[in-house]
Parts: structure tokens; C-alpha cells; sequence
């Protein structure tokens, strides 16, 4: 009789650690609907196996957006923790329902337990995420930067060294200094930048409803390739009458957390486009949903974050490579250019304006568990 070995040993999950960190960060983000500077705070969560395996996941909120970092601490270490303690960490879908059940929303929370539970199965099995959940279509990653700086100058600077390291995806912030202000940036950018320089606008739901279209036909004599989330994200007629409107595709981000969100938006073609962001939706599996619906109704998506550690970005990585509908490219820019310092114990793989898709298993890259503990301001275990 042959003799059949399991390719991943049984494991329970004997340990969980929450670490809420804080992280400072070496330039400012403005938005429409916030700023972030000083530092930003994360959930970092490790969960260790009886098999000696140990997997890290990382919870990104932003308070004006998804949540909070305090809500999401107390989801790992309240809600999720008696699912998770004593649990096969290779069920991942049915703990997933289990979270549901434990406890409503928190995406960032969900996320971040995911990906540590696919960074233990990836490790047990020796295969990357991306094959976990079904194989690459991709091996690099175009990345956007996001020009967002409130000194506009400094923000060009920024531009045109990774416009020179190679980037070509540059996402302008717009709807928190007035449209003039806006239109002056864009003039500036197509001016200053040679032409395969591809300038994306995101709004971040900053435009009034009523005046939108009219600004909005001014911004399009810019050759933006999308125009992110104009208005609030509720404002899913005024957004569906933007996009009927303008020739330029619009993107919804704001609108867009759950499957429904995204079937509502499909079914009345409320967008052309679509932020995919494992916080909003509660991890990698749950993006991966939210683009399968829309990719029925002819929507691209593109690959969005919070403000994350490479952590979270190498889940998302691993999403995109293994998602063909995910094609516009991704925003994983914060763990190289924003953070004083990433989690991770070697540099997030970016090279050449691109994301290398880690061919190590699990996440991929190991986690500087010294440098979590340096930068944790409270530690739940
Ligand atoms: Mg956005």
C-alpha cells in the first residue's frame, strides 16, 4: 500500500498576540475626508502554532474610513481570540464564518487574522499565498504613489525621483484645497512629468454632489486614466450620474465594502471601476469576491490599501497576483516611502515602479518581531 504523507501536519493554535503599534511616518497625507501625519497606529497580530509555525497579520484602520486601531485590538483579542485559540488554523473560510458570528464588521480585524492564518497554512504547505488561492497570473505589480502632500513642491520632488526609480503610476489627492488649488496641481504634474507618466485622481468623497460634474469635465482635459470616489460614499445616484456623465471612468472606493455593495454598484453600472482594499472587505478571500462580482458586470479593479505595513501588503500582493480581474495596478507605496521604518525584516520587494510577488512560503517575508516591539504602544496576550 503506498503510503500517503500529509502535505500539512495537523496544528492547533496554542497563542495569540496582539501588538497596537505606532509607527512615524516621514511625510503628510491630505485627503477629502482626512489628514495622517505623526504616526500611524496598527494591530499587529501574531498567532503562534503548536507546530512551532508562527503567522503575522497586520490591521490597517483609519478612523474617517474603515475603524479604529482601538476597535480592532479588541476584536482580535476579545471576539476572535476564543475562535482562534485551539482551532485548525487551515479552516480558514469556516473561521471566517466563526468571525462573522462573533462579531460584526471590523474588516481590518478579519484581515489581519486571515492572512496570519494563510502566512501558517502557506508555511506548513511551502507554497506562497498566491498559490493558496489559486496560482499567480502575475509575477510584478505596477505601483501608484499617492501625491497627497500638503507642500506641493516637496510633492514633486517625491514625484520625480520615483517618476526616475522607475514608478509610472501617480494617484493626486484632490477635494480638500478647493478646485483651483486642484486644477493648478494637475496643470503642474502634466507639465513637469513626461507623458507616460499616468496621473489617477482620487477625491476621496470630497466634491459636493451638485457641482461635481461641472469641476469634474474641467479635470478631464488632464487625460486622468480614472476619477476616484468624487462624492460620499452613500451617494450612490449622484456617483451612478458622474459616471453616466463623464468620459473619463470613475472608481468607486467609498461605495464599495461589502459583495451586496459591490453587486448594488454592478447591477446599476454605479462605476466602470473598482478599489479593491483587504481592510475595507475583511481580507484577501473577501476582495477576491467583491472583484468576481464585479468582473461579471465588466468592471476592472484595482488594487488599493490603508495606511499599512509591508505586512498587509504582502497579503494584498499575493491577492492581486492571484486575481486576473485586479489589473490596475496597486498603492502598496507606505511600508518603502511613508513609514519611518516597515515591519518587515528585509525591504518590502518594489523594484522598478513594481511589486516582486514573493516566491517564499506563507507571506513570503519574515516579520522584525523586534521591530514590532519597539514600535507597540500596548501589548494583549
Ligand atoms: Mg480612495
Amino acid at each position: 500500500m503506498t503510503q500517503v504523507r500529509a502535505a500539512v501536519p495537523p496544528m492547533r493554535i496554542a497563542a495569540l498576540t496582539v501588538y497596537v503599534t505606532a509607527i512615524p511616518v516621514v511625510i503628510k497625507r491630505r485627503h477629502g475626508s482626512g489628514d495622517v501625519e505623526g504616526s500611524v497606529r496598527n494591530a499587529i497580530v501574531k498567532i503562534e502554532t503548536d507546530a512551532g509555525i508562527t503567522g503575522w497579520g497586520d490591521a490597517a484602520p483609519w478612523s474617517v474610513f474603515t475603524g479604529t486601531v482601538e476597535a480592532c485590538a479588541a476584536a482580535l483579542d476579545v471576539y476572535l481570540r476564543p475562535i482562534l485559540i485551539g482551532a485548525d488554523p487551515s479552516r480558514i473560510g469556516q473561521l471566517l464564518v466563526d468571525a462573522d458570528h462573533a462579531v460584526v464588521g471590523h474588516p481590518e480585524a478579519k484581515a489581519a487574522m486571515e492572512m496570519a492564518l494563510f502566512d501558517i497554512v502557506g508555511q506548513a504547505a511551502g507554497l506562497p499565498v498566491a498559490e493558496l488561492l489559486g496560482g499567480r497570473c502575475r509575477d510584478s505589480i505596477p505601483l501608484s504613489f499617492s501625491v497627497a502632500d500638503p507642500d506641493f513642491d516637496r510633492d514633486m520632488d517625491m514625484v520625480k525621483r520615483l517618476y526616475g526609480e522607475g514608478l509610472r503610476l501617480f494617484k493626486m489627492k484632490t477635494g480638500f484645497a478647493g478646485h483651483a488649488a486642484d486644477i493648478k496641481r494637475m496643470e503642474r504634474f502634466r507639465k513637469e512629468l513626461p507623458a507616460d507618466a499616468e496621473l489617477r485622481i482620487d477625491y476621496n468623497q470630497g466634491m459636493e454632489a451638485h457641482d461635481a460634474i461641472r469641476q469634474l469635465r474641467d479635470v478631464e482635459a488632464f487625460r486622468p486614466t480614472f476619477i476616484e470616489q468624487p462624492v460620499p460614499g452613500h451617494q450612490r445616484a449622484a456617483l451612478a450620474e458622474i459616471t453616466r456623465a463623464l468620459d473619463t471612468p470613475v472608481l468607486a472606493d467609498e461605495s464599495v465594502f461589502t459583495p451586496t455593495d459591490a453587486l448594488q454598484v454592478a447591477a446599476g453600472r454605479m462605476a466602470d471601476l473598482v478599489s479593491i482594499k483587504i481592510m475595507k472587505h475583511g481580507g484577501m478571500m473577501a476582495g477576491r469576491r467583491v472583484s468576481a462580482i464585479c468582473e461579471a458586470a465588466g468592471i476592472a479593479c484595482y488594487g488599493g490599501d490603508m495606511f499599512e505595513t509591508g505586512i498587509a501588503h504582502l497579503a494584498g500582493t499575493h491577492m492581486i497576483a492571484a486575481t486576473p480581474n485586479i489589473s490596475l495596478g496597486c498603492e502598496f507605496y507606505q511600508a518603502t516611502y511613508f513609514l519611518e521604518r516597515d515591519l518587515l525584516a528585509e525591504p518590502f520587494p518594489a523594484v522598478d515602479g513594481k511589486v516582486v510577488v514573493p516566491r517564499t512560503p506563507g507571506l513570503g517575508i519574515a516579520v522584525d518581531e523586534d521591530r514590532v516591539r519597539h514600535y507597540a504602544v500596548e501589548t494583549r496576550s
